[in-house]
Parts: structure tokens; sequence; C-alpha cells
């Protein structure tokens, strides 16, 4: 068999085929068939590295001797020969695979130098200083890289030397002590290896490229492709860049730099980046002179950087992406060393993006396709200034992103009374709860020792769009004495604070931030994202306001509307109360009745936001003891209570013992003497026993409703079934909303939703309920109601369930927060605090599956209802509405097993449109999820 060939001019090479050439290589190849200038050179291939490992780690035969007639071109091309004492060629060798692997290999600069061709050196770069200096990191860097020396013991001899002339820098070396050094390296070469070092420029050169190909398997690169899942399919085997070496330090007519073809951090379209005058490309690297910026070329080498002008143009006419290059400039002639795809901040990602589209250079789908969403993130919310070098003095959890300062404030009512005097508030809580709301809407942020990346702090602040910083356990607060400690810091009510929810970080004081930047580019390429994509993207949004917001980040519907939000608004709360303390019917139906005008106006606001779109709204779900104060509350205040019953008692003594006192003082306590008038006016009216039995009554109620695992317990249908009136409520109250904005000629679509169902008589029973209301409301308003009915998918059951859920459905909703915890049987808060993250650590669970979707299992069970569910209904729509609507991946799943739509929170419509984009477009080269087929299934059973 003829063995393949193993080395490539760059001329001769296939750019297009980096598996072979590697990154570097292909680069190479690429732009010298373009005609940019580039060193002559050739390539050893990837297959000859993986030749190498097969052959027990030796070069494949032939190779040498491939290698020598290459070279004999590169000579010819260079006008130099390899080894010549007057005219020396030297090389560079570089290793290089498919994928770029940083730290992976050093490249060995110069390869080609010995005691004879170093004369040659001083010749051409009249530099005796340079040409030992070079000498001397080469011998050092193939010592260590070709023949294994210990580093170190290069280092001991250069510091010796330097101790013993007084040198404090190696710039305080001169070309004599360079050339001693060199000696004493040689020597221990010598020591080492046991042969002298190899002056013979090709056994130089074999050495070298068998060394780049060792580097492959070694530990810094074994652990890279580990780390980063760098898979055979991506990257096999390193190549080997030969390349004829230029020098940028042969005068002010010669320099180096490395560039990109557009600004990086703004994405502006100008040359960017930085060069040096006389100096190698090390010095850049090395930091030993400050590089300067680009465009002072156009002063000082203005030939220079036209023609780098003209190198940016073709490189990315040739490769429709933004460069980033290395030059050098020998005596005047511009060389280009490599090229690769630049990396730039999301901002810069979103600018050339427009404006490559503007310039023909790439279409819109590639433009899309190069703002990746985790990226975008970064554009979306405020971030500390990445100017500022302080440092946080606690870390908890990220739980939500974006950077706040405020002075820290312990508890909901003064965060909103500070809020509403325009004060920046952080709410800091140990925790928080449901009635905490009201501080949320007033704090800039929210930060809590206590809870996970999914307790109430974390799910309320990232459905607002609020920073959260949560489970910063470092943090001791008491909020009696309104103080947090961290460490031996006291942070008081008052003091500033700043959090940063993407990070996890809290800071001491106000830090400087910067504002998340929807700029008008951004808003073209999501346009350009929402032609391309075929899922449907809708928000979770409660309010009026919310559904504004919704609508102007391009929601095409509101997915999750939740009441009970709007249950909990400050003057709703006590007439809740009332429904739910209500010891008789009659009294219960009178609460109710104050509640419906307020819920039928919400729903007339939001639909009204939304017109012309979707609304669908959840019937009430969570357990009613969420509206209620807790049972520790009210014990105390019961007993405040009977405290303040027997301070009555003994006032009233008081003022009967008063006559006993010296005539004189008695007038100071005329004030006392009313006081206990009043005092007894009270107990006569007995009011203070009707508030003792009141909160009695109140408690024991709190006592009846409490359950073991209110979360598996008495909530969504469940509620609506055993207190109709609630349902009928809010059904009557979202009907008679569409009625009266028919009447009006408002384009709506309700749709409304029940929560937590598990069997189809639960949902029959609420759509009879909403069939008898729709006949009264229609009658009664004399309109025909347009609207839809579903159900949430958040029960197991229920999607073993599906095609009879559908019978009565227009549409399902999966809730996957909970359907989350079914499956799993975790209990979210317990697995987030406790469990999970060792479970992370080890690997034991890939993700957070309340973060990332587990599409192998709560995936599966939501693949088994969709195909269920269109069986029984071919049209029926199917969307997500859990916290997981929002996470790219998630979005990508939803898009491959056919949802019609996702539903987030508003602040993530952005990442969800342009991931349901880059779902479509990625899809033609993905294979669809395996169909789950019931009815094979269902024969391993039966
Ligand atoms: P890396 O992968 O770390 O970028 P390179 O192989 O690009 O490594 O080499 C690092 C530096 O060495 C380059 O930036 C350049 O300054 C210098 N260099 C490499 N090859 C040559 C050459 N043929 N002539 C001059 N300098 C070179
Ligand atoms: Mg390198
Ligand atoms: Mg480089």
């Amino acid at each position: 068999m003829k063995s393949p060939k193993f080395v490539y001019l760059f001329e001769e090479a296939d750019g297009a085929n980096k598996k072979l050439l590697g990154g570097k290589g292909a680069g190479l190849a690429e732009m010298t068939h373009m005609g940019l200038p580039v060193p002559p050179g050739f390539i050893v291939t990837t297959e000859a590295c993986l030749h190498y490992y097969e052959g027990k780690k030796k070069l494949p035969k032939g190779i040498m001797e491939e290698v020598q007639t290459n070279l004999k071109t590169v000579e010819e091309k260079a006008g130099k020969k390899f080894g010549s004492p007057q005219n020396p060629l030297f090389f560079s060798v570089r290793s290089g695979a498919a994928i770029s692997m940083p730290g992976m290999m050093d490249t060995i600069l110069n390869l080609g130098l010995n005691d004879k061709t170093l004369e040659g050196l001083i010749q051409i770069t009249l530099d005796g200083r340079f040409a030992h200096d070079a000498y001397r990191r080469f011998i050092q860097l193939f010592g260590k890289i070709a023949l294994g020396v210990e580093e170190e013991e290069f280092d001991q001899i250069l510091n010796k030397s330097k101790a013993r002339i007084g040198a404090k820098e190696d710039t305080d070396l001169d070309a004599d002590h360079l050339r001693d050094i060199c000696g004493q390296y040689l020597g221990l070469i010598k020591k080492r290896t046991g042969t002298p070092f190899p002056q013979e420029p090709m056994i130089q050169l074999k050495l070298a490229i068998e060394a780049v190909f060792r580097s492959w398997m070694g530990k810094r690169a074994v652990a890279y492709r580990k780390e980063f899942n760098v898979t055979p399919e991506m990257a096999n085997g390193t190549a080997v860049n030969v390349c004829t070496m230029v020098f940028g330090n042969m005068g002010f007519d010669s320099a180096t730099g490395v560039a990109f073809t557009r600004d990086p951090g703004t994405g502006e379209n100008v040359l960017y980046g930085e060069y040096l005058v006389n100096a190698q490309g090390e010095d850049v690297v090395a930091g030993i002179r400050t590089p300067k910026p680009i465009q002072e070329m156009k002063k000082e080498m203005p030939k220079t950087y036209r023609e780098l002008e003209r190198v940016r143009k073709t490189l990315e006419e040739h490769f429709h992406e933004v460069q980033d290059f290395e030059f050098t400039v020998e005596k005047g002639i511009l060389y280009i060393l490599q090229t690769r795809n630049g990396k730039m901040n999301a901002q810069a990602i979103v600018r050339t993006s427009k404006e490559m589209v503007g310039e023909k250079l790439v279409d819109k789908e590639k433009a899309v396709l190069r703002l990746k969403p985790h990226e975008l993130e970064q554009l979306l919310h405020k971030r500390i200034d990445p100017n500022f070098k302080g440092r946080p003095i606690a870390v908890g959890l990220p739980a939500s992103p974006g950077a706040a300062s405020g002075k820290a404030v312990f508890d909901a009512d003064e965060a909103e009374r500070l809020g509403k005097l325009g004060h920046k508030v952080i709410l800091v809580r140990e925790e928080t709860k449901p009635e905490d709301i009201h501080g949320f809407f007033a704090s800039q942020g929210i930060l809590t020792s206590r809870g996970g990346k999914t307790s109430h702090a974390a799910v309320v602040a990232r459905g607002m769009g609020k920073p959260c910083v949560s489970g910063c356990e470092e943090l001791r607060i008491d909020p009696k004495v309104k103080e947090a400690i961290i460490k031996n810091v006291h942070i008081k009510e008052g003091d500033f604070i700043t959090i940063d929810g993407s990070r996890g970080e809290v800071y001491l004081g106000e830090v400087p931030t910067v504002d998340p930047e929807i700029s008008k580019d951004l808003l073209t390429l999501l346009s350009w994202a929402d032609e391309i994509r075929t899922l449907g993207v809708r928000a979770n949004a409660d309010t009026p306001e919310m559904a504004m917001k919704a609508r102007q980040m391009g929601a095409e519907g509101i997915g999750l509307c939740r009441t009970e939000r709007m249950f909990n608004a400050v003057d709703r709360l006590p007439i809740v109360r009332e429904m739910i303390l209500a010891g008789t019917k009659e009294k219960r139906a009178e609460a109710i009745a104050k509640l419906l005008p307020m819920q039928k106006n919400d729903f007339k606001e939001i639909f009204r936001t939304m017109k012309g779109l979707p609304v669908t709204v959840r019937l009430l779900d969570p357990p009613l003891h969420e509206f209620l104060p807790s049972a520790e509350e009210l014990a105390s205040e019961l007993r405040n209570l009977k405290e303040l019953e027997s301070a009555f008692a003994s006032m009233e003594n008081i003022s009967g013992a008063m006559r006993y006192l010296d005539p004189s003082s008695r007038d100071s306590l005329k004030l006392l003497e009313n006081v206990a008038a009043d005092i007894t006016e009270i107990k006569e009216k007995r009011l203070d026993k009707k508030l003792i039995r009141k909160e009695q009554d109140t408690l024991r109620k709190v006592k009846e409703m409490m359950e073991v695992n209110p979360m598996l317990g008495h909530r969504g249908v469940r509620l609506g079934i055993t207190y109709p009136e609630i349902y009928q409520m809010q059904i009557q109250a979202i009907l008679e909303a569409a009625a009266e904005l028919m009447k009006e000629g408002v384009d709506i679509q309700p749709e409304i939703m029940v929560p937590q169902v598990c069997t189809a008589q639960e949902l029959k029973w609420v759509y009879q309920l909403v069939k008898k209301i729709q006949k009264g409301v229609e009658k009664q308003y004399g309109v025909k109601i347009q609207f839809k009915f579903g159900t949430m998918i958040e029960v197991v059951r229920a999607c073993m369930r599906a095609g009879r859920l559908a019978e009565v459905a227009d549409f399902f909703s999966f809730g996957t927060n909970d359907l989350t915890q079914a499956t799993f049987s975790f209990s979210r808060e317990d697995a987030e605090n406790k469990f999970l993250p060792l479970y992370n650590q080890r690997k034991i669970l890939q993700d957070n599956p309340f973060e990332v979707l587990d599409v192998k299992g709560v995936g599966r069970l939501m693949m088994i209802t969709i195909e269920w569910g269109r069986r029984t209904k071919s049209d029926l729509k199917i969307g997500i509405c859990g916290e997981h609507g929002g996470h790219p991946e998630s979005v990508e799943f939803s898009h491959s097993i056919g949802l019609s739509y996702v539903s987030c929170s508003v602040p993530r419509l952005p990442i969800a449109r342009l991931a349901a984009a880059h779902a479509k477009l990625k899809e033609k080269d993905k294979k669809p999820p395996e169909k789950y087929d019931p009815d094979t299934s269902f024969s391993i059973f039966f």
C-alpha cells in the first residue's frame, strides 16, 4: 500500500481541510492561496501524527525524505539555505490541531541555529546581542521540549550568571554574557542527555517534529481535551507547521504586531491592534516593551499601514468573519504569520453581525448564528463596571443576573416605604415569602442568606428581572437589630451595598455599574431571528405593565398569567383573607363579590394591552394558606393581645388606688385617669375580647388548613373543585372582561388554563363550569365569546392521560418546574439546598434539572404527552411555561419535539427568540430526537 502524502507546501495544501492540516496550517495555506504574504513553509499533517502513535511513537517511513523535498522548494523561494553559515534559513516549528488548544506546546523559533549559523544570524540582524539571545532561547526551548531537560536547570544557570554580573533583568545582559550562558547551556544538555546538543539542522527539525507529535498526548493537552469535551471527530492529532523565520527586529523599518479586522470590544469597522517597531513577536507577549496602538502606524509606517488595510479587507472578504491575525515586517516587507476567527464580546458580535449583512459579507442566517444565546445574556443586564478593581466581601449563589446598588433594608415594608420616597434599596433577608412581594417591587435587588437558585427570592427576582444573590451563607442577618454581619463587617440599615447576581457577589458601598444595552443593532438582529424561527415565543406576565414590556420585547402573547399575583396586591389581600376565613357561604359570597370587579379589571387591562395576541390566564394555583399569616405570627400576636388585656385590668386598679396619693401629685395623674376611663370604655364594649376572639378564629383556621406537603396538597384544580366559588368568580371575570372588550371592538384571544390537573374528570368538571358561565355572560352581553380552554401539564399522571385530556383541552402548557419535581420526586428547595450541588459535582447528575431541562427524563415524558395529545387532536397547541422556557438548550429541545411555543419571563424574551432561531437553523444538521412510539413500548408490558 502506498503511504499517504504527509507533507504539504502552504501553496499546495487545501485550506478548507482543518482536520488534516490543523487550524493554523489551514489558515497559512488559505492565506497563501489568497496571495497574502505568508513566509514560505510546509505542513506535516495530523495524519502523520496518528501514524506516529500507531507506529509506537516512530515517525512514519519516508516522512523525512518528504520533508527534505519540500524544504528544497522553500529554500528556493526564500533564497536562503537551511544550515548555511553565510545565508542561513531559519524556521519556526509550530503545533496546531483542528481546534485551538492554548498552551499545548510552545512554538520553537529560530530552528536551524547552531554555532555556525549563529554567525549568519549576526550578519542578517547586525545585532550580536539579539543573535546570542535567540540562540540562548532556542537551546533552552529545544532542550526542554525536544530533549526533555528540566527548564529549572536552565533558569538556575541564567540566574547564577545574572547574580555574578549583578544584572537585574535579562536586558542587562550583553552579547558576551549571553555567549557565555549559551556555552553553559550546551554543557548542561550534554551532561543530561549524554550526547552533545544537535548542531545538524535536519536533526533538529526531525526532533522538533517528533516533540510536537509527543505534545499531543502530553498531560496539558489531554487534560484540556477532557475538560472541553474535545472528541476525535473535532480534533484528532496535531499538525506541525514549519515556517520560514522572518525578523521584525532588523531596524526601524521592521516591526511585529497583532491585529483584528474590526474592534473586538465595540465591533467598530476599523483596523484594531498593537505593534512594536524593531521587535520580535515574543517581545509583545513578554511585556518588556509596551506596544503602540496600530493607528499610530499610519504616521510611523504609512506604507505598511496601507498594506494592512488591504490585508484586512482581503481576509474578511475571504473568511466572511472578523479575523485576528499576526504579522511581522522585515525591512519594510510585510508578512502575515497567522489568522483565525476573532473572539469578540457580545456587543461587538451584535454590531458586526448587523454591519456585515449590510456589507453583504454574511447573510442574515449567518449573522443570527454568530450571536450565541448565552452571550446575549451579557447584554441584557446591568453589570459591574469592568474597570472596577474592588473585591467582594462575600459570595453567594448567582440567582438572578444583573448588578444593583442600594441601601440595605431588612424588611419588605421598610423597603416599600423608602422605595416610594425614591431611595434605592436592596432587600436583605434570610429568605423571602410571598408576603414580601411589595418589597421586591420597591427594591433594586434582593440578597438572601438562605435558599438555592430556585428559592422564592430567586424565582420571583428572575421573574421580575431583578438581580438576586441567594444562599449567601457568610451573611448573618439579624432583622430585629436591623443589621447583617459578614466576617467582621456590620452592615446597618441604610448602608450602601452592591450585589452582582450574575456572579453571586456582594460588595460594600456603591460600586459603579454599566447599563444593559438593547441597541438598535440588537433589535435588528432579533427581528432577523424572528423571520427565521418557527417556534412561537410568549412571555410569563401577570400585570398590564409587564404585558406592555413583554410586547415591546417581542412576545407573541402571554403564555402564563398567574392570577394569584393579583390576589397578593396590598388592597386585595384583606379581601382574599376575608374570603378564605368566611364562616358561612354568604360571607364568602360577599368577599368574592368584592373581588370580582377587581379581577375583571385586571383581565381587561391585560387583554387590552395584548390585543391581537393570545393571553393564557391560569386559574388560582397555590394553596390558600399562602395568603394567610403564619401560625407562629398569629400566636405571637395573640400573646401580645393577652398581655394587653391583663395590662388593662391593672390600669383600672391603678385608677381606683389613686385616691391614696398625695393630693398635690393628683393633678399630674389626670392624664392617667383619662386613659383609665378609655380603657373602661373599651372593656365595656369588649373590644379587646373581640379582637382576641378574631385572632383565635384565624389561628384555628390556619391550623386547620395546615398541610404536611402543601405543594402536593390542597391546591390548583383540587382547590377549584372543593371551593367552586373561587374558580367561578375567576372564570366569570375572564369572560365578562372578554365580553366587554369585544363590545368595544377590541380583538382579544383569551385562554383559560387549569393548573395541577391529573385526570380528565377534573378538567371536564371545570369545563362544564366554564360552559355554564359562558352561557350566562353571553346572554347578559349579547355577544358570542371566542376563547380557548386548556390545561397545564405538570403532574406525571396528566402526561400519561394526555390522550383523554386532549378531548377537552384546546391546548396544553407544560409547567416544567412542577413536572421536574414530580418526575424526580425532588422537592426543589430541599434538593438545591441539600444534595443537588454534590450530585452535580460528582456528575451523578450532569446539570441542575431545575435550570436545564432534563431531556432524558422530563423531556421523554413531554414527548409521550405530545404524541398522545396530538393523536386525539392533531392541531393541539402545546407550549411550555416553566422557567426552562427561557433557557437556550431547553428552547432548542422545545423546537425539536414540535412544541408550538415557549413562554418565558420578560427579561429572557430576547434569549428565547434568538435560541428559537438557532434551533431552526441547526435543525438541518441534526438528527431528530428518538420518537417515542407508544405501541411498541406497550408490547413490552402486555
Ligand atoms: P501561538 O499558537 O501561541 O500563537 P505561534 O505558532 O503563532 O504560537 O507563534 C507564536 C509567535 O511566534 C508568533 O506570534 C510570532 O510572533 C512568532 N513566530 C512564529 N512563527 C514565526 C515566523 N515564521 N517568523 C517570525 N516570527 C514567528
Ligand atoms: Mg503556542
Ligand atoms: Mg500565534
